[in-house]
């Protein structure tokens, strides 16, 4: 085994990801994060059974599970509260072979960390990292990644001489945290639905939830965030119960609104020994319902081509060539599924609609092969 000095940008699902599992290979790994600690920003996540396969890889099933939720369906609701399509996850997993999860971010991301920090690898926080200090680390290490998220990637600009913008799509959303009665949930993903609205509700487990408000908007920076909360009470007021209630039980400090953007694929992800993973690369849209689980896929996959011991412009360019058509397609669904909602006059379909188990299941599982790394 060639091992290698691996510099990450980014200590978020995908840098803590690929950290654990290129540190387990006997690679020396040094982790960036500009925060000072382990960011929890964000509700919730559900891990999808392409996702579970890279977390039973970690050896974090178990524990993912422990912390997790068991959806059992995916229910669409109209705004009268009568349920229009219903997806069976049971199914789904059984096809798969492997159960989703939902979870709290703050949990996914708390058993990320301690899985890294068990292996003897300090996160060094407060780093920054600029577009001189890439340049930097680029000499000093074998392989750069940058896993430093959507919006502003420093690695992925270092990349591409023109500016590089994520696109509004047109829609916001508020997420949040709520305590909620098991019995409103039953173990159902609830998606509400009205023209240029939608309202989710995740159960995770113990009565907590995660969900997220949208409506289609234009940018307005001018307004305060107390606005926007206020709108989206008024918005949903009236919307059937689950929804009034988690708006009545939030967590307060979990509040968070987000002016949704994407990136549009990118034609090359890598250029001498810097390369880019995670939404730094390929970030969708959360109505893919995706983005966190192909942040786990491209760890898992640069790991095994890490292990492959070939030169690096070729475990680079096939890392590539593996994982650009899942993305953009991943990408496309979730641009898809957004137009849809918040951009047609009438209510959308639910996302996976007419899509058979088998079929999604496929799609998902995708690339993973069942053998160790
Ligand atoms: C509302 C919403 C709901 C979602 N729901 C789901 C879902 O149900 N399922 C799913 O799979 N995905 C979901 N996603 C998407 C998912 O959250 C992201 O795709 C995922 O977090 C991407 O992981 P990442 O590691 O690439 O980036 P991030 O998680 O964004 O991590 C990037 C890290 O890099 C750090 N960083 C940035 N710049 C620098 C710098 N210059 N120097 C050092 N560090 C830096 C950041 O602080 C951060 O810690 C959702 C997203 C949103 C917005």
């Amino acid at each position: 085994m060639n091992n290698k000095r691996i510099a990450i940008v980014g200590a978020g699902v995908a840098g803590i990801s690929l950290a654990i599992l290129a540190t387990k290979q006997g690679h020396q790994v040094s982790l960036y994060e500009r925060d000072t600690e382990v960011s929890s920003m964000g509700a919730g996540v559900t891990l999808w059974p392409n996702a579970m396969f890279v977390l039973q890889q970690l050896g974090l099933e178990k524990e993912i599970k422990q912390f997790g939720g068991a959806p059992l369906h995916m229910r669409q609701f109209n705004l009268q509260g009568v349920q229009q399509t219903e997806f069976n996850i049971e199914e789904v997993n059984a096809v798969s072979g492997y159960s989703s999860v939902t979870i709290l971010r703050r949990d996914l991301m708390r058993i990320l960390a301690r899985a890294l920090e068990d292996l003897g690898v300090n996160i060094h926080f407060n780093r920054t990292m600029t577009a001189t200090d890439i340049d930097g680390l680029k000499q000093e290490f074998d392989l750069v990644v940058g896993a430093d998220g959507r919006m502003n990637s420093v690695v992925r600009q270092s990349l591409y001489t023109d500016k590089l913008l994520p696109c509004y799509q047109g829609f916001i959303n508020i997420i949040g945290i709520s305590q909620l009665d098991e019995k409103y949930l039953n173990n159902t993903i609830h998606d509400f639905r009205d023209t240029n609205e939608r309202f989710g509700i995740v159960p995770v487990n113990k009565g907590e939830c995660y969900w997220a408000a949208g409506w289609s908007t234009k940018i307005d920076k001018g307004r305060t965030l107390i606005s926007w909360y206020q709108e989206m009470q008024q918005r949903f007021l009236t919307w059937p119960n689950p929804v009034q209630k988690v708006l009545q039980s939030y967590e307060k400090s979990s509040l968070k609104l987000i002016f949704v953007h994407d990136l549009d694929p990118l034609p090359y992800w890598h250029c001498d020994n810097v390369l880019i993973i995670g939404d730094a690369a390929h970030a969708p849209l959360p109505t893919s319902g995706q983005g966190a689980c192909q942040a786990l896929e491209d760890a898992w996959h640069l790991a095994r081509g890490l292990a492959k011991n070939d030169r690096l412009e070729k475990i680079l360019n096939d890392f590539y060539q593996q994982r650009i058509a899942k993305t953009t397609a991943t990408q496309n669904i979730g641009r898809q599924l957004a137009k849809q909602i918040f951009t047609n006059s009438s209510v959308a379909q639910s996302s996976v609609a007419g899509i058979s188990a088998r079929q999604l299941s496929e799609f998902w599982m995708q690339g993973l092969e069942r053998k160790q790394i």
